[in-house]
């Protein structure tokens, strides 16, 4: 199998609440989940945003006109102090399937300071936006349960089949 190297932006907020070393080990342990997959991490690049509070949220339609001004290779992952969205989840993926009405936010993941496990919920949210997949699996450990936990961590030859697939035809692997 072939290694994918997939490149990460980190969006940080000046005065948010995510500091420098948690974002980036983070995104580090995320990667390695995924390296089950024969996916290894290019260097991420760390995009630093001096914006206004309110972009600190997740919140449709004030982070689309972030992510219009930031316009950050992707995949980008904004590291935001919560959400404002209803229903809120800790973590939010958004692929080509589910980003038709707001397209700014293609291949992107939305993950907020109070999010349990934050490394095992960034693998997730990433392995949705890769595999442009919405769907969850039910195998007992598996990393795309509703639920994530330290323990469900693992993907199918099927998951990753798609992953690699899919990220690679989207330009968010290579
Ligand atoms: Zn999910």
């Amino acid at each position: 199998m072939r290694t994918l190297l997939l490149l990460l932006t980190l969006v940080q907020f000046e005065g948010g609440a995510w500091q420098t070393a948690e974002i980036e080990a983070t995104a580090a342990q995320a990667v390695k989940i995924l390296a089950q997959c024969g996916i290894a991490p290019e260097k991420p690049e760390l995009l630093r945003a001096d914006v206004d509070a309110r972009f600190r949220d997740f919140h449709t339609p004030t982070s689309r006109e972030l992510a219009r001004q930031l316009q950050p290779r992707t995949p980008a992952v904004y590291f935001v102090d919560g959400t404002r969205q209803d229903p809120a989840f800790e973590a939010e993926a958004i692929g080509r399937g589910n980003s038709r009405s707001r397209p700014e936010l293609r291949d992107t993941v939305w993950i907020t300071r109070g999010a349990r496990d934050p490394a095992v919920v960034l693998a997730h949210e990433l392995a949705h936006v890769l595999m442009d997949s919405g769907e969850h699996s039910d195998e007992p450990g598996n990393l795309m349960r509703d639920e994530t936990t330290p323990q469900n961590t693992r993907l199918s030859p099927a998951q990753c089949a798609r992953l690699r697939e899919r990220g690679a035809a989207n330009g968010l692997l290579f």
